[in-house]
């Protein structure tokens, strides 16, 4: 037999993320046919539970992809060639709007947003008052490269004056932990994926969009095969699917989203709001920084590196030492913060953890702190009731 070394293994990353053991069983079932009626029954009940994540009376599109696909797809049918699109970029995710409209040939207009600050609204009013021919607006929910939440709200408030402007929303990050209301803020397109905070492994994406995008989406002429939507809804209305959907995984997120509706949004928000507050503060009582101090996602912290700390080593001493697995920053953010992910399955005892593991990985590396006072910091904010 395997001697095994007792050590529990941690998934704090802003995905995938860890996923709970009834969901994972699921996963253990006999795989079903995607036509028999076991299977159709199960996707009708996962069509209801994802209206009631997306918040939307429409149809959510379930795709097999990662998030990355789902946001192909909404360019690829909500643009048409040499569409201009408002690209809010401030940060990885925001780039990947401007990358993904160039490929499509679809000419992206960053609205530049320094990395880990929120766009601020009006300048999103001022760019669309300025230039009449823009279609589209990307933008993201949570910014998961720098831990910034923007204001789809208030975005949406400010693209429903314009018959011609689709708000696209990459909630990817955001759906299951923070609050997104498809069709209350008059969000045209919104984007999820199952790795975040939905509570299951990769390999689904998602998008709901409201009724003026269905319109656009029936007169845009880029290419699309796989990822038509109007023809992929066509077939869900009926409980159908043109193409074989990874049934394990649609079984798996039946379970995850009967959690979602177990625990009701507002809790889970609330929820969300919580850990990170804790995480927040501990994080601050040990001296270091945010990278979105003014508005961070309640989804993801994003910790600056503290000065004389050898940011490319964290990672890296949280897995040796901690057997828990946390990303670094991306691109100009590289070794220059750390992200700790607290969405989707994760409580009270997670983000101790969490807090206390930056405490010994900090320690390690010669950074001046009283022990635990990160821990005592973030456990004053989760002792408070939510109920
Ligand atoms: C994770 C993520 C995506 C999608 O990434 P994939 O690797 O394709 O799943 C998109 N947007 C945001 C904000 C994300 O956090």
């Amino acid at each position: 037999m395997k001697v095994m070394i007792m050590r529990k293994r941690y998934l704090f990353a802003p995905g995938p993320t860890s996923v709970p053991p009834e969901v994972l069983l699921e996963l253990a079932k006999p795989v079903l046919h995607h036509r028999e009626p076991q299977f159709l029954e199960i996707l009708s009940q996962v069509r209801d539970g994802l209206r009631y994540l997306f918040q939307t009376s429409g149809e959510v599109i379930i795709l097999s992809a990662s998030g990355t696909g789902a946001m192909e797809a909404a360019v690829a049918n909500l643009f048409s060639t040499g569409d201009r699109a408002l690209v809010i970029s401030g940060g990885k995710f925001g780039e990947r709007w401007a990358e993904i409209c160039r490929t499509y040939g679809v000419e992206a207009v960053a609205l530049e947003v320094p990395w880990g600050e929120a766009v601020k609204p009006s300048d999103v009013a001022d760019a669309l008052a300025r230039d009449a021919s823009i279609r589209g607006v990307c933008v993201q929910v949570c910014e998961t490269s720098t831990g910034a939440a923007h204001d789809v709200r208030a975005l949406g408030e400010i693209v429903r004056a314009h018959p011609h402007v689709v708000l696209i929303v990459d909630a990817v990050s955001a759906l299951g932990a923070v609050d997104v209301r498809t069709d209350e803020w008059g969000l045209d397109a919104v984007v999820g994926g199952s790795q975040k905070a939905m509570m299951l492994p990769p390999g689904l994406a998602f998008v709901a969009m409201s009724a003026k995008a269905w319109q656009r989406a029936g007169q845009t002429n880029l290419p699309r095969y796989y990822f038509d939507l109007p023809k992929i809804r066509g077939e869900l209305v009926q409980d159908d699917h043109p193409y074989t959907l990874p049934t394990p995984l649609v079984v798996a997120l039946r379970e995850s989203l009967g959690y979602v509706r177990a625990e009701g949004l507002d809790r889970i928000f609330r929820r969300h709001r919580q850990l990170a507050e804790a995480t927040r503060a501990g994080i601050k009582a040990l001296g270091l920084s945010l990278l979105a101090e003014k508005s961070p996602s309640d989804a993801l912290t994003v910790v600056r590196v503290p000065e004389g700390i050898d940011g490319a080593r964290l990672p890296k001493l949280f897995q040796e030492l901690c057997n828990i697995t946390i990303v670094g920053g991306q691109d100009r953010l590289r070794g220059k913060v750390f992200r700790l992910a607290h969405m989707g399955y994760v409580d009270t005892f997670d983000v101790v953890t969490m807090v206390s593991a930056v405490e010994f990985v900090l320690h390690r590396l010669g950074y001046p702190l009283e022990w635990g006072a990160g821990v005592r910091a973030a456990q004053e904010v989760l002792a408070r009731p939510i109920d």
